[in-house]
């Protein structure tokens, strides 16, 4: 049975706690780094030769030539036939319900007109071409597939390059029917930090893209941290995590099972508990140690929760909610009575999830938002993957005659301040009527 960590925030020392519960540092292991730099120098240099390289000794199959890492589309759509029916609905449904809510957050372009006719705006643009990894080292995520290219087709990304790892080169069906009923232009079967050197620098095979997104294991993300700056990226995802705040009114089956949906991602997931109700967080401990070996994924699990979970008691509603503030959490449940009223005190969460019937799992896969989101307290700071990630902003400006008149006189001040005389003239000159 897993030991759970137990923590209570009357502890004089669980701030210290908290932290070390919470320490992940995905790039902190050097020998990472440096592997995964000697991969992109060699995808730099040998291109495709490294690519089948890499690709027979992570993944275990060896491509006849570079052009064998290319699926047709063709094998997309005939995956698309073969799935069964149930899947086939479940994969439309998801797919048209994450594309109904990425629709209303397409930023518009806008403009406005000064009095003196000058026009300011902002001009919104598509990203021409996008990479999305999908995981697939040890298991599939066709689910993955649609919360990447929806939005990015929504955004009006002209091309997406999907890649996707195929271990012992076993493709996955149901991957490759997503990828055929959200649009994918191209899909290659690389994984790794080689597909992502692939995707930023191009290959004689794989075309360089503006922005690679996806999540992925330690070396997809240190190779993502890595390009940055050569490519867009969306974000460095760490393991998934978990924080549910209960007030002790829920099945405690459905909280374990909540818990654990975290924890099988990986044996490096993060699932917590934080009740104010002492008694409760016993019975959600009874339903964990009743409910696990009957799991599939029981060992990750018990890895998971031992490792890097906790059962917290804090003082009251209000102090959980501190924590959880504290926490940043990708997924933040709220399985209280008056879940709306406790989100407003939520500041910092990648997905918000209301409500004792709101289990993550349901966002995980059809709810609509994205499950690309935040996690290692980065919520402070970002967002979910969306639209906006696939758009750009470029400022407009278009000066009137006597706007250009107005603007000058405060350019050449500024510009005289500076000692950029160039400057100072260029807008005297636009602003002298004469
Ligand atoms: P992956 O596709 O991320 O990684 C597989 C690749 O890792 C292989 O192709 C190989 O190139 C590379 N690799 C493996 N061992 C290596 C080594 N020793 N040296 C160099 N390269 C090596 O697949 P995965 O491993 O199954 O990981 C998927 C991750 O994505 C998990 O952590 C999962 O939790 C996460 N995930 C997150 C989300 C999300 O939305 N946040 C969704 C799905 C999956």
């Amino acid at each position: 049975m897993p030991k759970i960590q137990r923590l209570s925030t009357t502890d004089p020392d669980f701030n210290t706690q908290l932290d070390a519960l919470l320490a992940w540092d995905s790039v902190s292991d050097s020998a990472v780094r440096q592997r995964v730099a000697e991969i992109i120098e060699q995808v730099r240099q040998r291109g495709d030769a490294a690519l089948c390289d890499y690709t027979s000794r992570f993944d275990g199959w060896q491509p006849t030539s570079a052009a064998a890492l290319e699926l047709p589309l063709e094998r997309l759509r005939q995956a698309l036939r073969a799935i069964p029916a149930a899947q086939r609905e479940a994969l439309d449904l998801a797919a048209a319900r994450i594309r109904a809510y990425a629709e209303r957050q397409r930023l518009q372009s806008w403009e406005y007109i000064e009095a003196d006719g000058t026009l300011l705006g902002q001009k919104i643009t598509p990203l021409d071409r996008v990479g999305l990894y999908v995981p697939g080292g040890k298991a599939a995520y066709p689910s993955s597939v649609l919360m990447n290219a929806v939005p990015a087709k929504v955004a009006g990304v002209a091309e997406l390059i999907m890649v996707v790892p195929t271990p012992r080169g076993e493709l996955n069906e149901l991957v490759l029917a997503a990828a055929a009923i959200a649009g994918v232009d191209r899909v290659f079967a690389l994984g790794g930090a080689q597909a992502i050197a692939a995707l930023a620098y191009g290959t004689e095979t794989v075309p360089a893209v503006d922005k690679v997104v996806g999540p992925g294991n330690i070396y997809v993300a240190t190779a993502k941290r890595a390009v940055f700056g050569q490519v867009g990226i969306d974000m460095v995802a760490g393991p998934s995590e978990i924080l549910i705040l209960c007030d002790g009114q829920t099945d405690p089956d459905w909280i374990a099972m909540d818990l654990f949906s975290q924890a099988e991602h990986d044996e490096d997931a993060q699932s917590i508990l934080v009740s104010w109700d002492a008694a409760y967080l016993e019975r959600v401990l009874a339903s964990i140690e009743r409910l696990l070996p009957g799991m599939e994924r029981a060992d990750t699990i018990a890895t998971s929760l031992t490792s890097r979970g906790a059962l917290i008691l804090a003082r009251d509603q209000d102090d959980a909610t501190r924590v959880a503030n504290r926490i940043a959490p990708e997924h933040l449940e709220l399985s209280v009575a008056d879940p709306q009223a406790l989100a407003a005190k939520i500041r910092h969460a990648g997905a918000i999830f209301m409500g004792r019937h709101t289990a993550e799992a349901l966002g995980d896969y059809c709810a609509g938002p994205n499950h690309v989101l935040p996690t290692s307290r980065t919520a402070r700071f970002s967002s979910p993957l969306g639209v906006y990630d696939f758009q750009k902003r470029s400022s407009l400006i278009m000066a009137s005659p006597a706007g250009a008149a107005n603007l000058a006189a405060t350019a050449s001040k500024l510009a005289r301040g500076e000692g950029l005389t160039a400057h100072a003239r260029s807008a005297e000159l636009r602003g002298d009527p004469g």
